[in-house]
């Protein structure tokens, strides 16, 4: 199982800037690479960093702000070869998929019918796809209907999850449990709390408590990014024992059997079109199980 950030920021101003990006990122398992939260800017860094969107089987809604919406069509029309096939899985929620009062639906009725499969899911709820299990998990978000989710392979070793825009509760540890890599959307630094987002020590306290072999911080807000994520990083890492890193645009995870590891670019100096066929990928990590 791998998985590709197209972006790492995430919040009004930080998708109103683009110092980050808010692409969202992508899955690849099995046969299958499921695009995930297509914010403003997916479809041109999987172009950047030479990614064919059509090769997309599946893509995840997890609600209705634009920050992880805005490309979901495009990369319908990309599943589907320009709407000539019905072909690929939508999975969302229903606000995502027909809307309700104030907000929603993101994506046309005209989209939702050329996917081969339209699946709304509520927390709780499992869909299968390519043999893997993909559980929606419960969040707490200013979108009512907002889900995360946990993805499972056969395999024991297999256990990826994702918070989606959510606050810190109780039970959110349960919701993702178990899980070696968890990808975390971290809006604020230290102790700045807004409602319905995570800060830095929201995520040191769900670190601790699931203990993944992996934390990745993502969705990062103007003020998150302002501060430096890396240092907000060390000491997440340092506080929980629970290796902890940034997502950046080109950040691959990749999740073996005895291994998680992840190959990172070095900071942009120039477009990423710059780098062309060269070798992108300069400072390689492994942490061992
Ligand atoms: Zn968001
Ligand atoms: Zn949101």
């Amino acid at each position: 199982m791998e998985v590709l950030f197209l972006g790492s920021g995430g919040g009004r101003f930080a998708t109103i800037t683009q110092r980050k990006r808010t692409g969202g990122f992508r899955i690849t398992f099995n046969k299958e690479i499921m695009q995930v939260d297509p914010g403003p800017g997916a479809i041109l860094t999987s172009s950047e960093l030479g990614l064919d969107p059509r090769r997309v089987t599946s893509l995840f809604v997890t609600h209705c702000h634009p920050d992880h919406y805005t490309d979901a069509e495009v990369v319908i029309e990309a599943m589907t070869y320009g709407m000539t096939r019905r072909r690929g899985v939508l999975l969302s929620v229903k606000s995502v998929l027909e809307g309700d009062g104030r907000i929603g639906p993101a994506i046309s009725k005209y989209h939702r019918e050329r996917v081969k499969e339209s699946v709304m899911m509520e927390a709780g709820e499992e869909f299968s796809l390519g043999g893997y299990s993909v559980r929606a998990t419960e969040a707490k978000h200013s979108d009512p209907y907002t889900v995360g989710f946990q993805l499972r392979g056969n395999k024991d070793w297999e256990i990826l999850s994702y918070t989606s825009d959510t606050e810190y509760y109780r039970e959110l540890e349960r919701e993702h449990s178990g899980a070696r890599v968890l990808i975390a959307n971290v809006t604020r630094p230290g102790k700045d709390r807004i409602r319905w987002h995570l800060c830095t020590e929201d995520a040191l306290r769900l670190a601790d408590e699931i203990g993944p072999e992996l934390m990745v911080v993502t969705h990062m807000g103007l003020k998150m990014i302002q501060k430096g994520p890396e240092s907000e990083c060390q000491r997440i890492e340092e506080e929980t024992g629970v290796r902890t890193v940034p997502a950046d645009t080109g950040l691959r995870v990749i999740i073996d059997k005895d291994s998680v590891s992840f190959k990172k670019m070095l900071p942009r100096q120039s477009s990423l079109l710059e780098f062309g066929g060269a070798n992108p990928w300069i400072k390689n990590t492994t942490t061992k199980k």
